[in-house]
C-alpha cells in the first residue's frame, strides 16, 4: 500500500471515528431531548392546566368559570395519554352541568376527574422519565462502545503508522551506509507496492550500477591513480611530473619542500615561468629545454635541504606512449626524479680525501727510493754486478709504476673534488706533444715501436694548460704503446681547424683496438676493458677527459677491434 494511501486511510479512519462518535452522541442527546420535551410539553402542561382548574374551582367567582373553561380547552388540545381523552370529556360534561346548575354537588366529581387526569399524567411522567433514563443508559453504553472502538483503532494506528514509515527509512539509511563502505552487494527488500518499494527498486538499481562501476576499468583506473599518487607522495626522493608543454602536473611533498614553493604555486604552473624565479627549477628543466635529447644522468645538484648541503642526482625520464591503434609513440611528458645521494657523496668525499692524503704521503718515499736507486747506479758509490744491476732496474721500474699510479690517483682526487688547478696560456702545441713523446720514449724503445709525427708549419698557438695537456698526451701515447704490438708504429699528428679555430692532436695506433660494446664506458673512472692483461688503474682516460674538458676542449676516439685506435684531443686555438 502506498504511503499516501496509508496516511489518507489512517487519518480518514480517525476522522470517521470522530464523526461516528459525534453522530452517536448527537443521536442520543437528541433522543434524551425529545424524551424530556415530551414530558414537558404534554404531561407537565396538563398538570399545570389541572392545577389551574382546581384553583378556579376553589375561587368561586365570576372569573373562575372563564379560567376553568380556558384551561379545560387547553387540556382538550393537550391529550397524550390513553384514557385521558375520555376523562377530559367527562370533566367537560361535569363542568357544563356545574356551569348551568351551579350546583356544588358536582364539585367532587369535577375534582375527581381532574385528579384522575393528573394521576394519569403523573404516571406518564414517571414512565417517560424511566424511558429517558433508559435512553441515557443506552447512550452511555453506545458512546462507551464507539469510544473504545475509536481508542483501539487510534491506538493501533499510533503504534503501526509511524513505524511503517520510519522503519523502511531506517533500513534504507543502514543500506546506504553499507554501500558507502563499498559493500556494493547490499540490497533492500520492501513490500513492492508502496513508494518505499519503488525507492527500494531504484536503490537496488543504483547499488547494481555502483557494483558495475566498481568492477569497471574506470574504477580500477581511479584506484590505480590513487595508489600511484600515494606511492609517489610517500617516496623519500623528490619527484616532479611535467606534461608535454612542461606544465607541472604533479609534485610529491619532498619535491615541494626542496623547491621552496607552495603546492598551489607549483602545480599547474608552466615550468619555464617557474624557472625564471626559481634556480632549482631552471636546473631541473635545463636539459629538457636546451637539448633536444634528454640525458639520463647529470652531475649531482647541490641544494640546501634538510638543514644541510645535500646532493641530488637528477634523472629526467621522457614518458612516451603508443596511442591505441597507432604505430608511433608520442611524448606525453616527463618525470624528473631527484635521488638524494648526500650520504654517498659524503662517503665519496671521505674516500677522495683519504686517497689524496695517502697518494701524497707515498710520493715522498717513492721519490726517495728513486733517488737512492740513482745513487746506487753511480760508479762512485761502488760498482754493481750484472745481477744487482738487473735487480736495481726492476726496482726502478716498480718505483716508476708506483709513482705513475700515485700521480694518477692524486690527479683523480683533484678531478673528483672539482679542484682542477689550471693555468691556461697560449702555448706551442708541438712543444707539448714533443714533451709527451720524450716522456714515453723509453717505453716505446722497449717495444721497438716507432713514433711518427706529422705537424704543419706556422701552427697557431694553442690555449692550453701545458702541464695538464702534456699529461694527457703522455697518457694517450703510453696507452697506444702499451696496447700495440711490438715493432709497430704510432702515428701522431697536429692539425689546425680553420673553421672552428681549434688545434687537434691525434694519437693513432695499430694495436688491438677496443670492442664496440665498451666504447661508451672507456672514459669512465676505474673502467678497464675486461681481459686487459696490461697493468693499469683505469683512471688515465677518465682524468684525461676531465683535464681536456676543464680547458674547454674535447676528447674523442675511434677504434676498430684488431685494427687499432685513434684518440683525438681538440683545444681552442
Ligand atoms: P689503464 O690504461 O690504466 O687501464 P685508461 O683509462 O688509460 O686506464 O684506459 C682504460 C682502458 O681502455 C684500458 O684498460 C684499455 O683496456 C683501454 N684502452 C685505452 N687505450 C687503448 C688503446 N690505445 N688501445 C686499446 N685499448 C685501449
Amino acid at each position: 500500500m502506498k504511503i499516501k494511501t496509508k496516511l489518507t486511510l489512517g487519518v480518514g479512519l480517525l476522522f470517521l471515528l470522530i464523526l461516528l462518535l459525534v453522530l452517536v452522541g448527537a443521536k442520543y442527546i437528541h433522543a434524551l431531548k425529545s424524551d424530556t420535551e415530551n414530558i414537558l410539553m404534554t404531561n407537565y402542561n396538563t398538570l399545570e392546566y389541572a392545577g389551574n382548574m382546581l384553583s378556579a374551582l376553589d375561587e368561586k367567582n365570576t372569573k373562575s368559570f372563564d379560567k376553568f373553561e380556558l384551561n379545560l380547552q387547553k387540556q382538550e388540545k393537550n391529550i397524550s395519554e390513553i384514557g385521558e381523552k375520555e376523562a377530559t370529556q367527562e370533566l367537560k360534561i361535569y363542568f357544563d352541568g356545574y356551569k348551568s346548575n351551579k350546583s356544588d354537588s358536582l364539585l367532587p366529581f369535577l375534582r375527581q376527574e381532574i385528579f384522575k387526569i393528573m394521576e394519569m399524567n403523573m404516571q406518564a411522567i414517571q414512565r417517560k422519565s424511566n424511558v429517558a433514563k433508559e435512553t441515557a443508559n443506552t447512550a452511555t453504553l453506545w458512546i462507551a462502545v464507539v469510544g473504545t472502538l475509536c481508542f483501539v483503532i487510534a491506538f493501533t494506528l499510533l503504534i503501526n503508522l509511524p513505524s511503517s514509515i520510519a522503519n523502511p527509512i531506517q533500513e534504507l539509511t543502514e543500506s546506504i551506509k553499507r554501500i558507502a563502505a563499498r559493500n556494493y552487494s547490499e540490497r533492500v527488500h520492501f513490500e513492492s507496492h508502496s513508494e518505499f518499494g519503488e525507492l527500494a527498486r531504484s536503490f537496488n538499481t543504483m547499488a547494481g550500477k555502483l557494483a558495475e562501476y566498481n568492477n569497471s576499468n574506470l574504477a580500477k583506473l581511479m584506484r590505480e591513480k590513487q595508489r600511484v599518487e600515494t606511492l609517489i607522495n610517500n617516496m623519500h626522493d623528490p619527484v616532479l611530473g611535467l606534461n608535454e608543454d612542461l606544465t607541472v602536473i604533479f609534485a610529491n611533498e619532498e619535491a615541494i619542500k626542496i623547491m621552496g614553493l607552495k603546492q598551489t604555486e607549483l602545480i599547474g604552473q608552466h615550468a619555464k615561468d617557474l624557472a625564471l624565479r626559481n634556480d632549482l627549477m631552471r636546473r631541473l628543466i635545463q636539459d629538457l629545454v636546451i637539448e633536444e635529447s634528454i640525458k639520463g644522468k647529470n652531475k649531482p645538484i647541490k641544494i640546501y635541504a634538510n638543514g644541510k648541503e645535500s646532493y641530488f642526482e637528477k634523472e629526467s625520464l621522457p614518458i612516451s606512449i603508443v596511442p591505441t591503434g597507432e604505430k608511433n609513440s608520442i611524448l606525453i611528458g616527463y618525470v624528473i626524479i631527484l635521488r638524494n645521494v648526500t650520504e654517498y657523496k659524503e662517503l665519496d668525499f671521505a674516500k677522495t680525501n683519504f686517497i689524496a692524503t695517502v697518494s701524497h704521503e707515498f710520493k715522498t718515499p717513492i721519490s726517495a727510493i728513486k733517488m737512492s736507486l740513482q745513487l746506487l747506479e753511480n760508479e762512485r758509490i761502488g760498482s754493481l754486478n750484472d745481477e744487482q744491476k738487473s735487480l736495481v732496474e726492476s726496482i726502478k721500474e716498480d718505483a716508476n709504476r708506483l709513482l705513475k699510479i700515485t700521480g694518477e690517483l692524486l690527479n683523480m682526487t683533484q678531478v673528483e673534488s672539482g679542484n682542477i688547478q689550471l693555468t691556461i696560456m697560449p702555448s706551442d702545441a708541438k712543444e707539448i706533444l714533443q714533451y709527451a713523446i720524450n716522456a714515453t720514449k723509453t717505453q716505446a724503445e722497449q717495444k721497438h715501436i716507432k713514433v711518427e709525427l706529422t705537424c704543419p708549419d706556422n701552427l697557431p698557438k694553442v690555449q692550453a694548460d701545458n702541464e695538464k695537456t702534456a699529461w694527457v698526451l703522455t697518457n694517450l701515447i703510453s696507452n697506444a704503446i702499451r696496447y700495440s704490438y711490438e715493432n709497430s708504429t704510432i702515428f701522431l699528428a697536429i692539425t689546425f681547424n680553420y673553421q672552428l679555430s681549434t688545434i687537434n692532436f691525434s694519437v693513432r695506433d695499430t694495436g688491438q683496438g677496443i670492442a664496440p660494446q665498451y666504447k661508451d664506458k672507456i672514459f669512465d673512472r676505474y673502467f678497464r676493458v675486461p681481459g686487459t692483461k696490461k697493468e693499469g688503474t683505469g683512471l688515465g682516460l677518465a682524468i684525461s677527459k676531465e683535464f681536456i674538458e676543464a680547458q674547454g676542449g674535447e676528447i674523442t676516439f675511434d677504434s676498430e677491434l684488431g685494427v687499432g685506435s685513434t684518440f683525438r684531443v681538440s683545444l681552442n686555438g
